[in-house]
């Protein structure tokens, strides 16, 4: 049987789920199709053990790497998408970040729009998800009007450190959050699901509002294979869906895509057609090209005397290296507090180690997040091998950047007293943030999708999720994703619907 609805959106995460959302008031028939399923409220969800040793939530497929080596992805696959995991940080672009930027290793492109054209909807974005924050501290941000909610207050020791930081010179700030009524502020936010659905997420904020409305439907366990185009490729007319061991065919004269960078970009390359055997919406050679995924390094500041009592740790950022560095002109990038790690996830990184070790180490430890920008490449990219794996090919680049960002950190935070900072990075298997494999532009032969992510080639597909950055920044990407799907959602309103 097939059947048919007016809109189908692929993927429920920041991208999928904010437009999903966006499109529920006019009444159209929409599909949203969902590799995964709802992710249970249970004990597990606060667990380290189950979340960090057992992987209980994270998707077993395998990808490869450049070298053909597997590796696990940092992915999920559920309702909600990664954002049932992240942890919130909902942060607009800096105005700085729309512009070309010059970096160390290169130059940070332009993006074909200007934050005061996403500035209305980064507003509508941070009511949806109720951002908290205080604006007028963080001296890289942009204009803006008053955070929906007022920030998250410094604990006690958070508190002390930030006066330390301002005392060193530096200009802390709070670290915007996407937190709901209810939130009880524990330990287990950042990598965890919140049991008290009290994080504001896409399933929580956007699917499950959406479909309280007849016109939404949403189908679990409903992997779309190929998009199915007609014989120029140039309209598509229905998705391969496999759902419950079948393969059915869905029509619609409106597709969104926004199964996250990479999987998108995998998807238009498995659409391709004898008329198109380089993919879907690929007249430019440029699907899943330019992938980026930040250069980030967790830090943690350890003192053996010091015991820290902090429960909800993650509200401090420091952006005073965001636009250039102490002895560079060129940016360094952003810092910002983590949430309190441990014990047992730190023992993913030395198994060995015994936990009672690592139990006395965190107790002691204040975790930070070093984050830089890594540039666009050709040669970092997404390609589909014959028997559909996906595979990653990624080199960081800007590297001299992120390693003075991982020497300033250091440097701070053995001026707050730490007697060790600890580092650790994913480097080149971070997929967290990922980006930038459907590049958004004015230009047809540079770039995948128009300036409101309609593909130049494809005119009844958008495409909502990470992949249209044409740059990565330096701070969190997801607000910007969902700031960008709600710009989306008025232009298909405008033109389509
Ligand atoms: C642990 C963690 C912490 C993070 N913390 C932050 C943070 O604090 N702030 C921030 O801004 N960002 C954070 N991020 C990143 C953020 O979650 C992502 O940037 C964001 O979710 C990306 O949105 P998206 O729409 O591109 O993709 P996703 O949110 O990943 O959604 C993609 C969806 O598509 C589905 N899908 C994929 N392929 C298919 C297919 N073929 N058929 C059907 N469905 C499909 C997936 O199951 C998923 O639900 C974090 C990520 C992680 C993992
Ligand atoms: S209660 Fe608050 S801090 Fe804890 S997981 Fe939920 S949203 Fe995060």
């Amino acid at each position: 049987m097939i059947e048919r609805f007016d809109v189908i959106i692929i993927g429920s995460g920041a991208g999928g789920g904010t437009i999903a959302h966006a499109l529920s008031d006019t009444g159209a028939r929409i599909l949203i199709l969902e590799r995964g399923d709802f992710v249970p409220q249970e004990e597990e969800n606060w667990s380290p053990e189950a979340v960090w040793k057992d992987l209980r939530y994270r998707t077993g497929e395998r990808w490869l790497d450049e070298a053909g080596r597997e590796f696990l992805p940092y992915m999920h696959y559920n309702v909600g998408g990664n954002t049932k995991f992240w942890g919130s940080v909902l942060y607009r672009l800096r105005r700085e970040d729309f512009g070309a930027v010059q970096h160390i290793d290169g130059i940070s492109p332009a993006w074909p729009i200007d934050y005061d054209t996403l500035e209305p909807y980064y507003a509508r974005a941070e009511a949806l998800y109720q951002v908290r924050g205080t604006n007028g501290v963080d001296p890289t941000e942009p204009l803006r009007g008053a955070f929906p909610r007022e920030a998250v207050p410094h604990s006690r020791g958070m508190s002390d450190i930030v006066d330390q930081l301002k005392r060193l010179g530096l200009h802390p700030s709070p670290l915007p959050l996407g937190l709901r009524d209810g939130c009880i502020l524990c330990n287990t936010c950042n990598s965890f699901v919140c049991k008290l659905h009290a994080k504001s997420e896409a399933d929580v904020c956007c699917v499950r509002p959406a479909m309280a409305r007849q016109n939404v439907t949403l189908w679990t366990k409903a992997f779309a294979r190929r998009l199915l185009a007609d014989s120029g490729g140039e309209r598509i007319s229905a998705v391969e869906v496999e759902r419950h061991g079948e393969t059915l065919r869905v029509e619609a004269p409106l597709f969104i895509v926004a199964c996250g960078a990479v999987n998108s970009a995998a998807l238009l390359l498995r659409s391709a057609t004898s008329a198109r055997p380089e993919g879907l919406a690929n007249s430019s050679g440029m699907v899943g090209t330019r992938y980026m995924a930040h250069l980030a390094t967790m830090m943690e500041g350890f003192h053996p005397f010091r015991k820290n009592d902090t429960v909800f740790q993650k509200t401090v950022a420091i952006n005073d290296f965001y636009f250039h560095g102490p002895d560079t002109p060129y940016p360094l990038g952003h810092i910002q507090s983590q949430g309190r790690t441990h014990a047992v996830m730190a023992q993913t990184v030395a198994p060995w180690i015994p936990l009672w070790a690592y139990d006395a180490w965190v107790s002691r430890g204040v975790d930070w997040l070093a984050m830089s920008e890594d540039l666009p490449s050709a040669r970092n990219r997404v390609t589909v091998e014959p028997d559909g794996r996906i595979r990653l090919s990624y080199q960081p680049n800007n590297v001299k950047a992120h390693e003075q960002l991982v020497k300033e950190t250091k440097r701070i935070l053995h001026q707050l007293g730490f007697w060790y900072v600890m580092s650790y990075s994913h480097k080149n298997r971070n997929t967290t943030h990922q980006c930038g494999t459907l590049c958004f532009g004015t230009d047809p032969k540079a770039s995948v999708l128009d300036p409101f992510c309609r593909a130049h080639d494809v005119p009844n597909l958008f495409v909502v999720d990470a992949s249209f950055f044409p740059s990565s920044a330096a701070v969190n990407p997801a607000l910007t994703i969902a700031a960008q799907a709600l710009r989306v959602a008025d232009h298909i309103k405008e033109t389509e619907l």
